[in-house]
């Protein structure tokens, strides 16, 4: 049962309403309940439930939500977003957070302007289908967690405190070393990271900048899968850099622009985990009744 509060809803909004509930109870919240069973190993193996669950929300398009209308994205309203991600965590968290972030690094590209990045990751997984292009949020590492995010404080502009993973400018090219920590969802499954790390050491957090590094080259390694208490369907896990190559137009937000994108990232990601978390909270009091 759920207390509809809001009486005003468009047919449009009622329509996502319900066309979401149904993929969440019919495909996430199941394949969810089995995978809580499995070890983190077991989750992501091949012939497991959840690559199945990816290949089904790819197939519906659902990895497409943030990304323009040009790539397939749907120009939801603020309310029907809403609707649509508290549905998504009714069913499953696990499946509305790895589903939201897997499209970060294409959202970002799309958004570069850069034709040879669109060609290349863009267009490709805007016409996926089976879930070949999986993509994570790479910004929290060992060391650094909110305080990478403190826009609007005078920490985020000082110079002790700035991502341990770096990006340093070599003739057409970025060189990325670091770490990002276990807690990236998609970490060892992802095909592409969209990077968060450090381009300006000297301004601190505020000398950051976003690379989206496709995974699969040499220098790129990963941690295990972790283990976890709740949410056991997400993967998450590390992903190491060591002295990978990365063509400049890749780096997509430069210092410049990054305070504005870690304001917006983080209106997203709360807002996202709001809705998120409401749905699940609504599950919870459906099951107590
Ligand atoms: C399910 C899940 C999914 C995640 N997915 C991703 C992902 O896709 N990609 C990714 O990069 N990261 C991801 N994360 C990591 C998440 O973004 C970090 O956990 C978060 O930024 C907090 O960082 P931290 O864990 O290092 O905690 P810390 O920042 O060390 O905070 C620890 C405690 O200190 C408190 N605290 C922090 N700063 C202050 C302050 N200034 N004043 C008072 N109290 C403070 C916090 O409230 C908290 O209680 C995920 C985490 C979870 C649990």
């Amino acid at each position: 049962m759920y207390l509809d509060l809001n009486k005003e809803l468009t047919d449009e909004q009622k329509s996502v309403k319900e066309e979401t509930h149904r993929f969440a109870a019919e495909v996430l919240r199941p394949a969810s309940i089995e995978l809580d069973k499995l070890s983190p190993e077991e989750v992501i193996a091949d012939g497991s439930v959840m690559w199945e669950v990816f290949r089904k929300a790819y197939q519906q398009g659902h990895h497409l939500a943030g990304l323009p209308e040009q790539f397939g994205g749907v120009d939801l309203s603020p309310l029907s977003s809403h609707i649509r991600t508290e549905e998504m965590g009714w069913g499953s968290a696990d499946f509305a957070i790895a589903l939201g972030v897997s499209s970060f690094p294409f959202t970002f590209a799309s958004r570069s302007g850069n034709q040879d990045l669109i060609n290349d990751v863009v267009i490709p997984f805007s016409k996926d289908t089976e879930a070949k292009y999986i993509g994570c949020w790479a910004i929290t590492e060992p060391q650094h967690g909110s305080d990478a995010l403190l826009i609007g404080s005078k920490e985020f502009g000082d110079v002790n405190i700035s991502f341990d993973c770096t990006a340093r400018l070599d003739g057409d090219e970025y060189v990325i070393n670091g770490q990002k920590a276990a807690w990236v969802s998609n970490g060892t499954i992802a095909t592409h990271a969209c990077t968060f790390l450090s381009v300006d050491p000297g301004d601190g957090v505020a000398g950051g900048g976003v690379a989206i590094i496709p995974l699969d080259q040499p220098g790129v390694s990963r941690g295990k899968p972790l283990d976890k208490l709740g949410q056991r369907g997400l993967n998450q896990g590390e992903i190491f850099f060591d002295n990978i190559r990365l063509p400049k137009h890749c780096m997509v937000v430069q210092p410049a622009a990054y305070p504005f994108i870690i304001d917006g990232i983080l209106a997203l990601a709360n807002a996202g985990m709001s809705a998120i978390f409401t749905g699940v909270a609504r599950a919870a009091f459906e099951e107590a009744l």
